[in-house]
């Protein structure tokens, strides 16, 4: 065949760099001096961080994003190999401590441009309303400073800038449905199917998932072909890196890959005047900038800002409240596996397309508050080993015994919400990295709450694997999704950043990522993180110049911008239910 369907290959080339088989954008993108004062410094070009650099570049700011991480060529640097994808993580030391002590490393957080939305699985569900109140509910955690009905024009935004798939009536938490049609099942998802619809628990099909159910501009349809936690060489999963890096490179953003964050200066009228940075040679640069945005995750954005520490800040930078770095969250994401005698062949699909969220509230006849939820996972081979060492102790001979039926296993995973506790922190080790800055240590413990609603979730998901007819059925436990450790709230004595994400310290230095979100539910946090990404933009842009130039807080909600949407996505899609 000449021509394949999607266009003969094109080698890469320096000005051209591709996102995707057809996807691409055109280099050299605008670059600033580090004279120059940009409007806006953004650390970190992630899930939140690529958001607000088209946003803000959208509307006309002069913003340049730092990112720790290379600017990705689909093409040149990803592999559909599960051993080839480790470039993908933040791989760089850190050390784990505490009762419970969280696997960092693989696997854990991005790095790289469109961060962590590179190999997340793109399961994308809302938090529920009552997420947003649980202190007030269940006198539990802490409630936001803000409703999901705020949140929710933003939520209805990024479902359409992703896009999301999923079923036209979604039953939980605010009902509603999405306006581009679900995933055909993969034999995990029929294997949670079957089981959920033995026990009579209702059960999601095909999505919320934010990959492309039918081409969609210059991206492809999924081909099911379960790459997707290795970058997804089609571009049929969503990740900033090609839903809005692109638009932000053509509204005249830059993004600095391969640049280090070290330090955010302050300046003597209290006000932040640029970040330090390192360049991948290791030499120290500094960008002047009127307002900064950290975007960096929930470790390495209180690392900066305890790593920032100077006069007036000694704890940290913005961390007069003593809250930077505390009250980080993980979920608790055992896995489930289940031996069938039929086989499941669990890589032919997303790992992410079926779920139950039936368990997500608080069930006044349990011993535990707030729930959990059951999805999908689909390991491949390497993943599935270092399960089967973990849940079955195999190894040697039993571990290749194990691997040869590798066709016959199905894997569920439990979401389950872990409270918020000010012992669950993130602070500076003695140890530095190769550019000699102190690294981040993570202390965990598990607290009686989250132990009893993990020992149910746990014992729901393996009777839901049986009942789907599982011969065997056998479990890890691990955790997922970092949150948390730089949390938003109304009272600057408990929290780190106000409602729009401004630190209640510093008028001009923004946190936003992951690290403020102040309580988790049991749903996967990405949609969560990007909608709040839209949210503060749209923010920043009402405010204009004041951010720049004025200490007095403007709390006033800013208008629904749909006019900032990357072109070609809102207005598309079916009608759904709202
Ligand atoms: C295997 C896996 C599967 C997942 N699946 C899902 C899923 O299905 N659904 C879901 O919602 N979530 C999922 N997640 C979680 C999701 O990826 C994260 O919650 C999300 O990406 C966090 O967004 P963020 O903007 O806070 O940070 P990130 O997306 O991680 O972005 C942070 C960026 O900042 C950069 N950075 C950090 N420090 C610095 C510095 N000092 N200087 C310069 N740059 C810096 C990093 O390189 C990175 O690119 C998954 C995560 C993993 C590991
Ligand atoms: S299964 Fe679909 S979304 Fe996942 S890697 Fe393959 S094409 Fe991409």
């Amino acid at each position: 065949m000449d021509k394949p369907f999607l266009g003969a290959f094109q080698k890469p080339t320096d000005q051209a760099h591709r996102l995707g088989p057809l996807q691409k954008v055109h280099l050299p993108m605008r670059r600033f001096e580090e004279r120059d004062e940009v409007d806006y410094a953004i650390v970190g070009c992630g899930a939140a961080g690529g958001v607000l650099l088209q946003r803000l570049a959208r509307a006309g700011f002069r913003v340049v994003a730092l990112e720790a991480g290379p600017f990705w060529d689909t093409e040149r640097d990803w592999v559909s190999d599960e051993s080839g994808s480790h470039q993908l993580y933040w791989e760089d030391p850190r050390v784990t401590g505490g009762k419970n002590p969280l696997a960092l490393g693989a696997n854990n957080c991005g790095r790289g441009v469109g961060g962590g939305s590179v190999h997340w699985a793109a399961f994308t569900p809302r938090l529920h309303p009552s997420d947003f109140e649980i202190y007030t509910r269940d006198g539990v955690g802490v409630d936001w400073p803000i409703s999901y009905e705020t949140l929710r024009p933003y939520y209805e935004q990024l479902e359409l800038e992703m896009p999301v798939a999923g079923p036209a009536y979604y039953p939980w938490g605010h009902p509603h449905g999405y306006a581009y049609g679900p995933h055909p099942m993969g034999g995990v998802g029929n294997a949670l199917i079957k089981g959920c619809s033995a026990l009579n628990i209702p059960v999601s099909i095909g999505g919320p998932v934010a990959i492309l159910s039918g081409s969609h501009g210059d991206r492809p349809h999924c081909i099911y072909r379960g790459f997707c936690i290795q970058g997804c060489k089609v571009g049929a999963k969503a990740s900033t890196l090609i839903t809005h890096v692109p638009d932000a490179l053509q509204s005249g953003a830059e993004i600095r890959d391969r640049s280090m964050a070290s330090r955010i200066e302050l300046g003597k009228n209290g006000r932040v005047t640029g970040v330090h940075y390192f360049d991948e040679h290791g030499q120290a640069h500094f960008q002047r900038a009127k307002a900064v945005i950290i975007s960096g995750y929930s470790i390495e954005t209180p690392r900066l800002l305890l790593n920032s520490a100077c006069a007036g800040f000694d704890k940290g930078l913005a961390n007069s409240s003593g809250t930077v770095g505390r009250y980080l969250m993980a979920q608790a994401g055992n896995v489930v596996l289940g031996r069938f005698d039929q086989p499941v062949r669990m890589y032919k699909a997303p790992p992410a397309h079926a779920l139950t969220e039936e368990f997500y509230e608080t069930n006044p006849t349990n011993d535990f508050a707030r729930g959990f939820a059951i999805q999908t996972v689909g390991p491949l081979p390497i993943a599935f080993g270092k399960q089967m060492v973990a849940a079955k102790k195999a190894w040697g001979w039993g571990l290749r015994r194990e691997m040869m039926d590798y066709n016959q296993w199905a894997t569920f995973g439990l979401l389950g919400e872990i409270l918020p506790w000010a012992d669950n922190r993130v602070t500076i080790a003695d140890e530095t990295d190769r550019f000699g800055l102190r690294v981040a240590h993570v202390n965990f413990n598990l607290h009686d709450n989250d132990k009893k609603l993990i020992k149910a979730a746990k014992e729901k998901t393996m009777e839901v694997m049986h009942a789907a007819g599982a011969t065997e059925v056998v479990q890890e436990a691990r955790y997922a999704h970092l949150v948390g450790a730089a949390r938003m709230g109304a009272d600057p004595g408990s929290s780190v950043v106000d409602k729009f994400g401004r630190t209640h310290d510093i008028p001009n230095l923004f946190v936003c990522d992951g690290s403020i979100l102040p309580t988790q539910g049991s749903a996967n946090p990405g949609l969560t993180i990007q909608a709040l990404a839209a949210r503060t933009a749209n923010y920043l842009i009402s405010q204009g110049s004041a951010v720049f130039t004025n200490g007095k807080r403007d709390m006033t909600e800013p208008p629904l911008r749909r006019e900032l949407a990357p072109p070609g996505t809102y207005g598309r899609g079916v009608p759904r239910l709202k």
